[in-house]
């Protein structure tokens, strides 16, 4: 794992950083698909972890929740909205297609168990250094969590940083097929835009400096 900014540690779970977590002060944001737990714990060894909190909870996000929050006792944290999803593991119950073989695949290979929520967090919210920030649209409660003090965003997945099908880097919208409602999740790139980060870090694809990719992504979306 490696330090992206100050208290912020990088976690690649996936071979070209096409599933990440993130560990945010003493804060595990997401937890990939549910073989990757191992990976984490052994990436988290020596840091202090008090909470493990979720971008959303689909299947690639809240893969290892359970086991991490058991592993390590700690508290699972999510938007109210996604608490239902997490607690009972249906992580693909909000795709647009929830039957279709991809959704199938990964409720069955990469969702995790459930796993009680014990604090919801909403826009505002503190955790760390770092405040909630509400950004619906890939899923209904999706959140991301931004530091103002020098502008490091925590994304999830309201944008990736690679095409998933082709595994090339740039910026792009989530896939349609994992994405509630494409139009408010548009509406909340806008929303982290105006806030002016720096830095950018995705559930997937590499973290992104160079804010000028940004400001053409978000220029070209309607
Ligand atoms: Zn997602």
């Amino acid at each position: 794992m490696h330090e992206v900014a100050p208290a912020v540690f990088h976690i690649p779970l996936m071979p070209r950083n096409s599933i990440n977590c993130y560990l945010i002060d003493d804060v595990l944001v997401d937890a990939g698909i549910k073989g990757s737990g191992k990976k984490i714990l052994k990436a988290l060894k020596g840091h202090k972890v008090s909470k493990h909190a979720l971008t959303h909870a689909h299947a690639d996000h809240q893969g290892a929740s359970k086991q991490i929050c058991t592993a390590l006792d700690i508290p699972l944290l999510t938007s109210e909205i996604e608490r239902d999803n997490a607690e009972s593991g249906y992580a693909t119950r909000n795709y647009p297609k929830r039957d279709s073989l991809i959704a199938r695949f990964q409720q069955k290979f990469w969702a995790g168990p459930g796993h009680k929520v014990d604090q919801t967090l909403k826009e505002g919210d503190k955790i760390g250094s770092f405040e909630v920030v509400d950004t619906p649209g890939h899923a209904p409660g999706h959140i991301s969590f931004f530091r103002p003090q020098d502008g490091v965003l925590i994304a999830g997945d309201a944008l990736v940083n690679m095409n998933l099908m082709t595994t090339l880097v740039g910026l792009g919208l989530p896939p349609a097929a994992f994405t509630t409602d494409q139009q408010q999740n548009i509406q909340s790139i806008k929303k982290l835009h105006a806030l002016k980060p720096n830095i950018i870090c995705f559930g997937h694809g590499p973290v992104l400096r160079d804010m000028g990719k940004f400001d053409h992504f978000v220029r070209k979306l309607t």
